[in-house]
């Protein structure tokens, strides 16, 4: 048998009526539950004046838990804890979710302890856990269910998990968009791709009063010209970003994707034919991932492009080198930036 001992306490002994030193100990056991051979660690207190390992109230319903949940792993269903986790994830109480769920109401309680959940109800739980917009969409459903509070912050809390999980698909996305440059280097600015940085100087940019009437084509040249100067200047880009040549100028591999990322301050304006992207940032902001020298590229750009007009900085873009020597939807090289007109 294997014991071990997690604490010591002097204490009343339940066992032997006397006050001693009691052990509180965990013991590897086997049993066999709905025909299913099951290995658990149970807890026991043990009385070395009797030599007896007994279990109060507290302790067999806790044996009783790691007994499920050793069933549960062994059935490939989510034990106790995770079910927990993915309530505490959405900051829903257990009878709240029950009534999102249409389950009655303590089931999710008996689920958290001793009842093991069956197949349906365990799919129905890893679904939830990993689609935080079926999440909202039952809130929604249910919504006359939970009281004005309950349901904002059910519902905020769900948006935010459903950003954080868009995000990591997105991120993951454009990542891979960019593993055909990791031969060519020049084409990144001798930079790694830094997905934190691209927000924050999208954010840098759209926080600075400097900077007028900031649409997307603005956005993009703004942006081209910060890692081409950093790439004049210290011999690497700021972002990592490869940009195409395209008939406004310069625009970045993924740029679509690039300005739905978390963080970014854009709005959409519905202009009948087409969509208008406007960024801006207000308030008092931090660029964490941006070091000084960053910030102090990003100013100089800022100071000798922020105020021109979409127009002008297209015009401006199209005197360059760089955008004379590349070819219509090519990738254009960092090398021209040593005859950046910045
Ligand atoms: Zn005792």
């Amino acid at each position: 048998m294997k014991i071990k001992t997690l604490k010591t306490e002097h204490r009343l002994c339940t066992c032997c009526m006397e006050e001693h030193i009691v052990k509180y100990v965990l013991i590897d056991e086997t049993q066999t539950f709905k025909g299913q051979k099951v290995n658990y660690q149970a807890q026991y207190t043990y009385c070395d004046k009797a030599d007896e390992f007994y279990a109060d109230e507290t302790q067999m319903q806790d044996n009783d838990i790691s007994l499920k949940d050793a069933y549960r792993k062994a059935l490939g269903l989510l034990t106790s804890k995770e079910i927990i986790a993915i309530r505490t994830k959405y900051a829903i109480s257990q009878s709240d979710l029950c009534m999102l769920l249409g389950w009655g109401g303590k089931t999710i309680t008996r689920y958290e302890t001793h009842q093991v959940q069956d197949r349906a109800h365990d799919t129905i739980l890893r679904k939830i856990d990993s689609d935080p917009e079926w999440f909202i969409s039952l809130l929604t459903d249910s919504k006359s269910s939970f009281s004005e509070a309950a349901y904002k912050k059910y519902l905020s809390t769900a948006i935010e998990l459903y950003e954080t999980e868009r995000d990591i698909y997105l991120r993951r996305a454009i990542k891979a968009d960019y593993a055909r440059f990791e031969e060519n280097k020049i084409a990144q600015g001798n930079a790694s791709l830094s997905l934190d940085k691209v927000v924050d100087v999208i954010r840098y940019f759209a926080a600075s009063q400097k900077v007028t009437d900031l649409y997307k084509v603005k956005l993009m040249k703004l942006m081209w010209y910060a890692d081409a100067l950093s790439y004049k200047e210290r011999g690497y880009a700021i972002t990592g970003l490869a940009y195409q040549s395209l008939p406004m100028g310069a625009v970045p591999i993924g740029h679509n994707s690039i300005i739905d990322l978390k963080g970014i301050p854009c709005e959409e304006i519905d202009m009948g034919e087409t969509t208008a992207y406007h960024f801006s940032l207000n308030g008092k902001n931090t660029f964490p991932s941006l070091s000084y020298d960053e910030k102090k590229i990003l100013d100089i750009v800022i100071k000798k492009l922020g105020k021109l007009t979409k127009n002008d900085i297209i015009e401006f873009m199209h005197s360059e080198a760089a955008y004379k020597n590349t070819a219509s939807k090519e990738i254009i090289s960092f090398e021209y930036a040593n005859q950046l007109q910045i």
